[in-house]
């Protein structure tokens, strides 16, 4: 008996038209499973990616001269009579094929070939159109392993201008492209997923359908078509960016729609803690604490961003907030991203809790037991009014009493389930998301969508600057002279040695190699500490440095997250080449926290490329955070400013933010006009709506037009 689905299920399935896009790319003809595997792994795992595997150059094969006048170097189009074959003599030499024209001679040569299909492709007397470069060879023209070898009648096929991919090891070009020819073979016709985007739009910024501008994007015919500002790629970022900000706000307004709780405490606590914090909350303190405190007592959810650069008082701001929570007498929690920042967070917050008689759990990965099982119970019976720990807080075995308000620190490391994850953990959870790492407007709105956000654009008094110089590597030794002159005077020293290569290995020995360098010089007074150390040897090697006799502490990136060590005064990066700024940016914040001037030395590779030049140059020339990832924004692109894969947030594959930022202000309006008008997406506009939010895989976000 077959399942009767009702037209209400019949919304929530992807649309037949885009069953061929959604299916493996072995299902392509000629693609096989060891070639299916490879382009799987470079473009993704459906047919539909190698659609978004845009070209990033091009070949132009219609220059057909006479073999007499094709130039050195050059690629060209030949029609030529293949004359005779000369196997070679030995594996190391080639194998040749002379051919002619009416202008002359040429040698096609193979490397490793074989001669029986060379035989059929070239058989002696026949005429074959060839593509490739053409060198000479001792003044005689020949060509080595043309791109193309085809019969006359097929010559139009080839000499034209090619579109040239990014390639995976192993996965020959000519297969790429005969893989993306099929995927564009399986473009549904207009009638069957017909468009989607304002018709409007489309005529002012001219541009043809989804299915052209597919086509289009792969058929460039000049450099210029290869650019992000052309009408077709254009077109296809905005599709990507409308399914992006509809599935946002669908989310946005599901999450709006669930009921929260008035949290409006009676300003007690949070008084009491602020005078035994002993100084004045910050301008930006205060107003992003009285919106947080707002949304806190309306009825509805709290979804809010706390932005801050690292040093800008956050931690302050979110336990004011939790006391606002605790006031009424519920409990709130905080979870940060590592060990060390959750014991950093307890540092700060631990004293003035109980300076105010109110009680702190922590939970993280590290306890275990019976001390795991008294923390989980303190939580569970409410005596803990204040929790604070790691991904260990949304654990299955974790209860609250009676949780009102989740603080998420979370440096983009938590995933939009994991900060769902916790929000469950109560009834209407409130949740305040802390951010150190100062993302441009545009990506917040790529990556939060219309997420009420609180900037703190304001550091606390009393912060001189870090004076920022940069240093080729060839002068290390100058720069250990200083440190060491810096290390007499009482001063610490944080060394930071980057990731190679994205392996754990090689990161440590560079880590390691250097501490031993230094120890030889520094003797015991300098420390390491790295990511693969276990916890308590990093707070051992932590406290070492904070309060024992370590005054250089060699670091891998462990130490980029929230890390304060107010005797810090110099931090050295080397290969500062080779990080983001945002990442520099955070390493920075690390020091200049105490009152003695602070320096950062910034040591690179010998001659810099004028791109890294101008990066480190940004460095140098600011402290603003937020004008920084601006301008990371503009030099690199927005995939690279938030680590979108490991962050776990959505990848764009057609948008390239620093081009295409005016469309995403177009698709957010579009996306809310369209939601105001269509909540439920169920005209007939909301229908293609649905099929772009399938077809950008943003599925996900349908589920909540039910949810709701
Ligand atoms: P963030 O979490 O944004 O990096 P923190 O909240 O850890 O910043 O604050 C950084 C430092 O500044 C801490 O030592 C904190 O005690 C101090 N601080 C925070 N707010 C103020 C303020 N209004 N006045 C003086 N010092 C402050
Ligand atoms: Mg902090």
């Amino acid at each position: 008996m077959s399942r009767k689905v009702s037209p209400k299920d019949r919304q929530h399935v992807r649309p037949e038209p885009l069953y061929p896009l959604f299916a493996e790319p072995a299902t392509l003809t000629g693609i096989g499973p060891r070639y299916a595997k490879l382009l799987s792994t470079l473009a993704g795992p459906h047919v539909v990616d190698l659609l978004w595997h845009l070209p990033t150059g091009l070949i132009d094969r219609r220059h057909a001269p006479p073999i007499a006048e094709a130039a050195n170097g050059q690629i060209c189009t030949l029609t030529v009579t293949v004359d005779a074959h000369q196997p070679p003599a030995n594996r190391r030499q080639p194998y040749r094929i002379t051919c002619h024209d009416a202008s002359g001679g040429l040698d096609l040569v193979f490397f490793h070939a074989r001669g029986d299909y060379l035989t059929r492709m070239l058989p002696p007397g026949a005429t074959r159109v060839v593509s490739g470069r053409v060198e000479r060879y001792h003044g005689h023209p020949q060509m080595a392993h043309p791109d193309h070898i085809v019969k006359l009648e097929d010559a139009d096929e080839i000499r034209r201008v090619e579109a040239v991919y990014p390639l995976a090891t192993g996965l020959p070009p000519k297969t790429l492209k005969r893989a993306i020819q099929g995927a564009l073979g399986r473009l549904p016709a207009t009638e069957n997923l017909p468009d989607w985007s304002d018709p409007a739009l489309r005529q002012r910024e001219g541009w043809a359908t989804w299915q052209e501008a597919v086509r289009a994007a792969h058929q460039p015919t000049a450099a210029a078509d290869l650019l992000p500002t052309t009408a077709a790629r254009r077109r296809l970022a905005y599709d990507e960016l409308l399914a992006n900000q509809l599935a946002l706000a669908l989310v946005r307004r599901a999450q709006k729609k669930r009921r929260g709780r008035v949290l409006a405490g009676d300003g007690r606590l949070s008084a009491g803690a602020l005078a035994a914090f002993g100084f004045p909350l910050t301008q930006a303190q205060e107003r992003s604490l009285g919106e947080i405190r707002a949304d806190m007592a309306a009825p509805q959810r709290m979804l809010r961003l706390l932005q801050g650069d690292v040093g800008s008082g956050k931690t302050v701001v979110a336990l004011l907030a939790m006391l606002t929570a605790v006031e009424t007498g519920a409990q709130a929690a905080l979870m940060a991203p590592t060990e060390i920042l959750a014991r950093q967070h307890l540092a700060t917050i631990g004293p003035l809790a109980a300076a105010i008689g109110i009680e702190v759990a922590v939970l993280t990965g590290r306890d275990k037991g019976q001390a795991r099982a008294a923390a989980r119970a303190r939580v569970a019976s409410g005596a803990a009014a204040l929790v604070i720990g790691t991904h260990a807080l949304f654990q299955d075995g974790v209860k609250f009493h009676d949780l009102a308000l989740a603080v998420i620190d979370e440096q983009h490391r938590f995933g939009v389930h994991q900060r769902m994850a916790l929000g469950d953990k109560g009834a209407g959870v409130d949740l305040l998301v802390m951010t150190a790492t100062p993302i441009p407007r545009s990506l917040t709105m790529t990556y939060y969508g219309d997420l009420d956000s609180s900037r703190l654009d304001q550091k606390p008094p009393g912060r001189k600057p870090v004076k920022t110089t940069t240093v080729a590597i060839d002068r290390l030794e100058d720069v250990i002279v200083a440190v060491g002159r810096k290390m007499a005077s009482g001063e610490k020293i944080f060394w930071v040695c980057p990731l190679v290569e994205d392996s754990e290995t090689l990161d440590l020995t560079a880590a390691d190699a250097r501490a031993a360098a230094l120890t030889e010089i520094f003797g015991d007074r300098v420390g390491l500490i790295h990511g693969r150390m276990k916890g308590a040897e990093k707070d051992a090697a932590m406290d070492a440095f904070r309060n024992g006799g370590v005054d250089l502490l060699v670091a891998t990136t462990v130490i980029e997250v929230g890390v304060d060590v107010p005797a810090a005064t110099v931090m050295v990066i080397e290969h500062a080449e080779r990080f983001g700024l945002a990442q520099l940016h955070q390493l920075r914040g690390r020091i200049g926290r105490g009152d003695r001037a602070a320096f950062c030395l910034l040591l690179h590779a010998n001659g810099l490329s004028q791109a890294a030049r101008a990066r480190l140059q940004v460095m140098r020339d600011t402290e603003d955070g937020f004008k920084i990832a601006e301008e990371d924004l503009r030099l690199r692109g927005s995939g690279e400013v938030l680590g979108a894969k490991q962050s776990g947030l959505p990848a764009f594959r057609l948008v390239d933010m620093a081009a295409h930022e005016d469309l995403l202000v177009i698709a957010r309006d579009e996306a809310r006009l369209l939601l105001d008008r269509d909540p439920e997406l169920k005209s007939d506009r909301g229908a293609r709506l649905r099929a772009l939010l399938y077809l950008f895989e943003r599925e996900a976000a349908i589920r909540f037009l039910r949810a709701g």
